[in-house]
This record gives C-alpha cells, sequence and structure tokens, in this order.
C-alpha cells in the first residue's frame, strides 16, 4: 500500500490510513507500507535549495518552521509524549540536516543533481518514522525503512533507474524478516540509493514506482495505491464536469494515461507490476470503500473505445521547415540526436511525406537548451539555408485520447476530428502511437478544454461503461 502526500499530509488523513492497515490486516494480509512526505513538503524543500543556490538562506528557514509544524501538529493529535520526543528528535535532526545543506549550497553558490535528491528525499525520510509511530500507538506493530536499504538504482540524480536482481535481494532480505515477525514495514517513498550507497530520487511523484518496485521484489498479490480520488478519472474533472472514476483498465492503456499527463500514476510505476503481472488498484483514502480502478493485464470487454482523454499542458512544438531537407538521411536523426544530448524527453513526432518539415514537442522548460543544441548541430544547413527556420510554438497542448477499444475499431480518428470540427479546434499536429490505444492531437493553449469536452462528449465518457 502507498499512501501519497495528502494521504499522510493532515491529522483528518492519518487517522484513515490507521483504520486502513487495521482492516485489512484484520483480513489476515500481509502489508508493506509506502509513504509519501506529507503533503507540500517536497516543494519547500526543493524551493529552499533552489533559493539558497540564489543566496537566499531565508526560504530554508522558513520552510523549517513550516515543515516542523506540519509534523508537530500530527505528532501531537496521535501520539503520548514520550512516544512523540522519540520521533520528534529523529525529524529534527533531519531538519538541521537540511539547514546545513542549504547553508552549503548557499556558500558554494551551486547546487548539483545528487544534492537536490539528498534534500528533496528528506520529506519522506520524516514521514516514514511518523506513520510507524502513528500505526504502532494505534496497537499496529509497524518498522520504518528506509528504501535507500531496499532499491538500488543508477546514479541518475532526478530520475534513477532501478537495477532489478541488486533491488529483489536486498528488499527481500530488508522486508520479509520484519514480515515474519507480524511487523507493517513503512519505507519511505521516492528515495533510493546506488550501489555505492549515494542517494537517489525516482523523480517527482516517485512513492509510486516505489510501491511497484517493492511489489514486484516481494511478488505481491496486489499493489495499492492510496490517493485522494477515486481512480483513474475519463478527464480531469477541473475541466469536464462529468467526468468519473474508470473501473477497469489494461496496463498498457493506464501507461499511455500517465505518459500523457493524467495525474495518477508515476509514468513509471506500472512497469514493474506489468512485468509481475500484480494488479494495481488506485483507492481513495478519503472514501475508501469506493472500489476505485483495478488495472491488470487484460483488456476487458467495454463498450468504449476512448475510454480517457487527458491534457498535458506547458508544452512547446518545435518544427524544422525547409525545402532543403526533403531526401536528405539523416536529418532527423540528427535532429533528435542534438535534442537527446540536452536530456530533453519529446513526447511526440510527427513528419509530413513531403519531407519538408519535421515538428515534435517538448516541455516549454526546456526549449532554450534545445534550440541551442539544434543550431548548434545544424549550423552548417541553416547556413547554407537548407532550412529556413528553427520555428516554436509555445502554450501548445497535448491531448491524448486513450483506449485499448480503439485498436482496429475504424472510424474512431474520423469521430475525434469531426468533434474538434464542430467546436472550431484548430489541430496543430497528430500522431498515433502504433499501439493504436492512443491518438494525440496538439492544439492550442486556449483551445485545450473546450478540446477535451468534446472528445468527452463525443465518446459519450459521461456514461459509465
Ligand atoms: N514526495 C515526492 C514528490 O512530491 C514523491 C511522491 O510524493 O510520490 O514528488
Ligand atoms: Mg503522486
Amino acid at each position: 500500500m502507498k499512501f501519497g502526500g495528502t494521504s499522510v499530509g493532515s491529522v483528518n488523513a492519518l487517522a484513515k490510513v490507521v483504520e486502513i492497515v487495521k482492516n485489512t490486516r484484520e483480513q489476515n494480509h500481509d502489508i508493506v507500507v509506502v509513504v509519501s512526505a506529507m503533503s507540500g513538503v517536497t516543494d519547500l524543500l526543493l524551493n529552499a535549495a533552489h533559493a539558497a543556490e540564489a543566496g537566499n538562506e531565508e526560504a530554508a528557514r522558513e520552510a523549517r518552521a513550516q515543515i516542523s509544524q506540519k509534523h508537530t501538529q500530527a505528532l501531537h493529535h496521535f501520539l503520548a509524549n514520550s512516544e512523540r520526543q522519540v520521533v520528534m528528535t529523529r525529524i529534527n535532526a533531519l531538519l538541521d540536516e537540511f539547514k546545513a545543506l542549504c547553508h552549503g549550497i548557499n556558500v558554494l553558490g551551486e547546487l548539483t543533481p545528487r544534492a537536490l535528491d539528498v534534500i528533496g528525499g528528506l520529506g519522506e525520510r520524516m514521514s516514514a518514522p511518523q506513520v510507524a509511530a502513528i500505526l504502532s500507538h494505534a496497537g499496529i506493530p509497524a518498522q520504518d525503512v528506509s528504501a535507500t536499504e531496499l532499491i538500488i538504482t543508477d546514479n541518475r540524480f532526478g530520475s534513477a533507474v532501478p537495477l532489478i536482481d541488486q533491488t529483489g535481494e536486498k528488499t527481500n532480505a530488508g522486508l520479509r524478516p520484519i514480515l515474519d515477525k507480524g511487523k507493517v514495514p513503512v519505507v519511505t517513498g521516492f528515495i533510493a540509493a546506488t550501489a555505492g550507497g549515494i542517494q537517489t530520487t525516482l523523480g517527482r511523484g516517485g512513492s509510486d514506482y516505489t510501491a511497484t518496485i517493492l511489489g514486484r521484489a516481494l511478488q505481491a498479490d496486489e499493489v495499492w495505491i492510496w490517493t485522494d480520488v477515486n481512480g483513474v478519472m475519463t478527464a480531469d474533472p477541473r475541466v469536464v464536469p462529468e467526468a468519473h472514476p474508470i473501473a477497469h483498465l489494461s496496463y498498457a492503456e493506464v501507461s499511455e494515461l500517465s505518459y500523457f499527463g493524467a495525474k495518477v500514476l508515476h509514468s513509471q510505476a506500472i512497469r514493474p507490476a506489468r512485468r509481475a503481472n500484480i494488479p494495481v488498484r488506485i483507492l481513495n483514502t478519503f472514501e475508501p470503500d469506493h472500489p476505485g480502478t483495478l488495472i491488470t493485464d487484460e483488456a476487458r470487454e467495454s463498450s468504449k473505445t476512448v475510454k480517457a482523454v487527458t491534457a498535458i499542458k506547458n508544452m512547446s512544438l518545435i518544427s524544422l521547415e525547409g525545402q532543403g531537407m526533403a531526401g536528405i538521411p539523416g536529418v532527423a536523426g540528427r535532429t533528435f540526436t542534438a535534442v537527446a544530448r540536452t536530456d530533453t524527453n519529446i513526447l511526440m513526432i510527427s513528419q509530413a511525406s513531403s519531407e519538408q518539415a519535421i515538428c515534435f514537442v517538448v516541455p516549454t522548460l526546456d526549449v532554450p537548451k534545445v534550440v541551442a543544441s539544434l543550431e548548434q548541430e545544424l549550423a552548417r544547413e541553416i547556413e547554407r539555408r537548407d532550412f529556413d527556420r528553427i520555428k516554436v510554438e509555445d502554450d501548445a497542448v497535448i491531448l491524448a485520447a486513450v483506449g485499448a477499444g480503439m485498436k482496429g475499431t475504424p472510424g474512431v480518428s474520423g469521430r475525434l476530428f469531426g468533434a474538434m470540427g464542430r467546436e472550431r479546434v484548430n489541430i496543430i499536429a497528430i500522431a498515433q502511437g502504433s499501439s493504436e490505444f492512443n491518438i494525440s492531437l496538439v492544439v492550442a493553449r486556449g483551445d485545450a478544454d473546450k478540446a477535451v469536452r468534446a472528445i468527452h462528449q463525443e465518446f459519450e465518457l459521461e456514461k459509465p461503461d
């Protein structure tokens, strides 16, 4: 069971966590708990680190006070004096570490990805002992465990990749004895370590990934992701009021959705579960009896071709245009190699068969370094005017319509584009993955919400399956 930031972020939420763990144990299940930092804490930590790099340590002082207050409040509610002292001592030591790190960063004027991972992971290291103590106090024997002892990764700080064999061994060695004693291990989400013991993180939202990595290593029966909504939704309910939770999705559908910005799951989290064929449930801590979304191997019979529509904002469309590109082999290769050198994730690519333009979508934040790298790589062609220009359109939004039923069903894109036409939404670019589980469109920011609503309506997603 993984409990996200809001699920461990308040007294009310923590009380639910205790109830959920207690009830599930009473049904004779062994449980491993994975926790996020209390909601808001990771942002406070990371922002303070960036401020320190820019010469401002005041942000760290403020973050420290706020984080300390969040934990004190929770601990006061649940624990007796002496128990509270033990946990608070550990939290204070971590807050001291935070202060010292920010001071160091300020003095050096440099924040490395490695340091950022240490600072970003402090929230989980405070949350795990807190949750373990609260469970223990409620009569559920629990023990906090640092995932740095369980999950071994490479050293790509900021989004490290787990090494499966070593992680399998370490996880079993670390967690089995605790489970055998009848205790609930409470593991820090998000963080891990290299084989040499240097702390890493699995990327923002990485606690989901922690849960499925551990689930795979332990051959768990199921992985339950406790969050603050009733599962994966047909669309963002802030945009589409009729949106509702989807009862069942396949691994393939969920990976398309989480890749395309549906904020339910870390983009990599489904992979370990899929490899080990472990069902994943997305459940609501605040409405624990709701069945949520069940994610399994098979694509179940469904009347819906499209099951969900999602939007990723803050994207930019970069196009290379020019007569000189046609027929020159290697241009696409060099273009994407130049982008890859900047460590930027390309979300979508399209090239028309006239070969006079290649366009692709990247996060707006990454545009300056991508353009600089392209200009360098293609300097000669630009000078020779083989390219007219590198064009950047900001404020692009990728919309993805996802559903396994699209595969082999004719007419889905016709309906999709028809709906866009009726709403007078201009489509800037289109791509369909060969999985046929997803059609993606790029539209302007101003059209995105109405486009999402139109797709939701066209495929009758407001009607439960
Ligand atoms: N606390 C981390 C974050 O905010 C990891 C997580 O919550 O999953 O990104
Ligand atoms: Mg999350």
